[in-house]
């Protein structure tokens, strides 16, 4: 034990009460034994339990400030290795069940799954259309080898000796917290009131262990970049008899060069040039749904904008659908030389000054479009 207790657990040496806690909580759900594949998963909650317990106590912070762990010694510290196993660690800070991901008060029931988040990368169109996906997620599950009953093959079921069948137990715990009492579940039986003989060898007795798990996920048409697909039911298993967690999986949407969403619409630009637009022309407009002809009438200002109905995204779990927005850019060209002038000229002169009407120009657009 001879890492700073503070770069154990990963924050400032001046950090509050409240970011030591929050720090302790997160390294030691990553170091839980059902998680964390760390062979030295146990000795090093062990350092950061250590670690929390005198960080999180005043006086003790402020001696080892002053002297490291020398400080500590001999100042009637709980003795981390009275807990026994690792098993005991847990149950003294999470309730029995060993369970960090819950809070530090647990009812009396077996210990339902946790939930599992993943992530999952789609294209823009992809988020438009919908799609399906395969992606991989660590996920604590039943055990197979023993149908999750935790016994080994062939064992009997015989009432258990810590809670006498009961599934239940009292306990008088001294935590960093200060000692409590409470029922909890019997971590013996895991509340189910009977043991196997013989516990199974692949889950040692707990019903269920982590594996790699392929998911296949639906994603919805209209998903937008940052949400999240809830699968209930889909996270790690419970104990026995408990309902498993739910798994999130969150969505990230790749921006595309054509396009930008804006709610359910989505908006493109289309560039034509300053004779086209003065004559009318037919553009060729990307849509999610494929390329679409669209007429543009003699006369295009820039900025004019065509909207395409019903070609955004769809609503998630509601009727109706966005629209796309396409933006006119009217490219400008630079004229050089008498010929090419003289030309503008005449065709300039030959222009009625009517033929510049009928457009309530740039800021009567935007007027209507705030209306
Ligand atoms: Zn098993
Ligand atoms: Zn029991």
């Amino acid at each position: 034990m001879s890492e700073d207790y503070y770069e154990l657990l990963g924050v400032q040496r001046d950090a509050s009460e409240e970011q030591i806690k929050k720090a302790f909580r997160k390294r030691a759900r990553e170091l839980h034994p059902d998680v964390s594949d760390d062979p030295d998963a146990e000795e090093r909650f062990k350092e950061l339990a250590a670690a929390y317990e005198a960080l999180s106590n005043p006086e003790s912070r402020a001696r080892y400030d002053q002297f490291g762990e020398e400080g500590l010694k001999g100042t009637g510290q709980p003795d981390f290795a009275d807990f026994g196993s690792f098993q005991d660690l847990f149950d003294a800070f999470f309730g029995a069940g060993g369970d960090p991901f819950s809070g530090f008060q647990r009812a009396a029931t077996p210990a339902g799954g946790e939930d599992q988040a993943a992530e999952v990368n789609i294209d823009f169109l992809e988020s438009a259309r919908g799609t399906t996906r395969e992606i991989e997620v660590e996920l604590i599950g039943p055990c197979e080898e023993c149908d999750a009953t935790g016994a080994a093959p062939g064992a009997e079921l015989a009432t258990c000796t810590v809670c006498e069948g009961a599934g239940e137990v009292e306990q008088v715990r001294r935590t960093m917290l200060g000692q409590v009492m409470r029922r909890t579940v019997c971590p013996q039986c895991q509340g189910q009131g009977e043991v196997p003989s013989e516990r199974c060898a692949t889950c040692l007795g707990r019903g269920r262990h982590a594996r790699i798990e392929t998911v296949e996920i639906e994603i919805p048409a209209g998903i937008d970049h940052g949400q999240r697909i809830a699968m209930r039911g889909r996270g790690h298993a419970g104990g026995p008899g408990a309902p498993p967690g739910d798994l999130y999986v969150h969505v990230a949407v790749a921006s595309d060069d054509r396009f930008v969403r804006d709610g359910l619409d989505i908006i493109s630009t289309a560039q034509i040039t300053a004779f086209d637009a003065m004559r009318g022309t037919t553009i060729e407009v990307p849509t999610v749904e494929g390329e679409l002809e669209v007429e543009l009438e003699p006369g295009t200002q820039s900025h004019h904008e065509v909207v395409l109905r019903g070609k955004g995204f769809p609503a998630i779990n509601q009727r109706g659908r966005g629209n796309q927005r396409v933006i006119v850019e009217v490219m400008i060209p630079k004229i050089e030389g008498s010929d090419a002038k003289a030309a503008l000229g005449a065709l300039e002169s030959s222009i009625d000054e009517r033929a510049y009407g009928g457009d309530a120009g740039l800021l009567g657009r935007l007027k209507q479009a705030f209306r």
